[in-house]
């Protein structure tokens, strides 16, 4: 039986490959979750973790992940809520409804199976807990584009203070991490997206780098710290500066 085991969603790439790094230098032990079998093998077999295929809006397939994670290492301490998509893109008056209802089914409902499942777990063995879920500066603001994305970061919020009211007297925390623009897949595919993210982040973010995927990882590895025994139903912001910055006139 090792120390400390978690689950990380969306482990194969970006803010959950370096979470899972991170974990992985701190001594855990980690389940990998991801859709992507490639990614997440080789994450898994560098990082010296476990890969389990999983899609997050099904409900299977997390509880899977979860059995998995407490059969292998027998225990779950953590579950970081983190695999997400871009989701339904456009105007309003265009979305279609299959890929607004399959925005919320991954970055909503998978949030609702982690906490769900892993909880369950948790509660069972006695031993209390922590859930990270990974929301977005989005959740704070709307957004013409990015509307369906915005919506569900900000029920993730939401969701994470009611299961952090619910399930304190269990001593399972639960947070939420809320990134602004990080470099990864996701958010910025390519140099030349990566130029266009800094010039327009250079106007509006008072932080003069790029975030990156360790950064976000730092911020979650301390909610799932025992240093973080007290804080439940909050968020961290991971944005440098991007929210609490007003208007740039220069
Ligand atoms: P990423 O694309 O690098 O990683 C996302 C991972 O999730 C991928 O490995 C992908 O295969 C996996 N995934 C996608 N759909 C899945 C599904 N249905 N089931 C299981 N796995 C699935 O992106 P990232 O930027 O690291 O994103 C991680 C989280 O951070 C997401 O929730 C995203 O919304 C959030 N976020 C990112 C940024 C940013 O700027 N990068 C900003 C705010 C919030």
């Amino acid at each position: 039986m090792t120390e400390r085991a978690a689950l990380v969603t969306g482990g194969a790439s970006g803010i959950g490959r370096a979470t899972v790094a991170l974990l992985r230098e701190r001594g855990w032990s980690v389940v990998v979750a991801d859709l992507n079998r490639a990614t997440g093998t080789a994450a898994a077999e560098e990082l010296g973790a476990s890969f389990s295929v999983v899609d997050v809006s099904s409900e299977d397939d997390v509880a899977g992940a979860v059995a998995r994670c407490v059969d292998e290492f027998g225990r779950i301490d953590a579950v970081v809520n983190n695999a997400g998509v871009g989701g339904a893109f456009g105007s309003l008056t265009e979305i279609d409804v299959d890929e607004w209802d399959w925005t919320f089914a991954v970055l909503v409902r998978s949030v609702f199976l982690g906490i769900k499942h892993g909880a369950r777990a948790m509660r069972a063995a006695g031993n209390g807990g922590a859930i990270v879920n990974t929301a977005s500066v989005a959740a704070k603001s709307g957004g013409a584009g990015p509307q369906a994305y915005s919506a569900a970061k900000a029920a993730v919020l939401n969701l994470t203070r009611s299961a952090a009211e619910e399930l304190a007297a269990d001593r399972i925390r639960v947070n939420a991490v809320c990134p602004g623009l990080i470099v990864t897949p996701l958010a910025v595919d390519g140099a030349a997206a990566q130029e266009k993210a800094a010039a327009v982040m250079a106007r509006r973010q008072p932080w003069p780098d790029m975030g990156r995927p360790e950064d976000v990882a730092e911020a979650i590895g301390f909610l799932v710290s025992d240093g973080a025994r007290f804080v439940t139903g909050e968020e961290i912001t991971v944005d440098g500066g991007l929210t609490a910055a007003g208007p740039r006139m220069h």
